[in-house]
């Protein structure tokens, strides 16, 4: 495997990333000095929703990335932090700073939307850590 070409790509994304994220600063400097009209207020709103999530997308593969390039020092890239298994070229060839094999990333994607919707709907509730405690001698019949 080709490691330093991982490297190259990881850090042009990053770069490409930190230049939007400044970018997007800009403009919401912008935004928040100007007074906008009342026909106005309804666009900003979205676009201010929109540009706040691919901020959080972006930092979050910001952190992948230098995850990645932290692996590809410690001889640990392209192995699934799940499972173990070799992920194949094609995949890093389209995501670089993937963590998980296609199986692993598949149940994770379930994961995470659920997540999602619980932050969304309950806005961080305070879960009990013993939940999980909880669920397991609840189901002693699990498996
Ligand atoms: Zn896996």
């Amino acid at each position: 495997m080709d490691l330093e070409k991982y490297r190259q790509k990881l850090l042009e994304k990053r770069e490409q990333i930190l230049k939007s994220l400044e970018e997007s600063a800009k403009t919401d400097i912008n935004e928040k000095s100007g007074v906008g009209d009342d026909a106005d207020t309804v666009t900003d709103e979205i676009s201010r929703e929109t540009y706040y999530r691919l901020t959080q997308a972006d930092k979050e593969t910001l952190y992948l990335i230098d995850l990645a390039l932290r692996k590809i020092d410690s001889g640990t890239y392209g192995i699934c932090e799940e499972c173990g298994a070799i992920i194949g070229e094609k995949r890093l060839e389209a995501i670089p700073w993937v963590r998980l094999c296609i199986d692993c990333s598949q149940n994770e994607e379930i994961v995470r939307l659920f997540q999602q919707r619980n932050e969304e709907e309950m806005i961080y509730n305070i879960i009990p850590p013993t939940i999980g405690e909880e669920e397991e001698s609840k189901n002693p019949q699990a498996e």
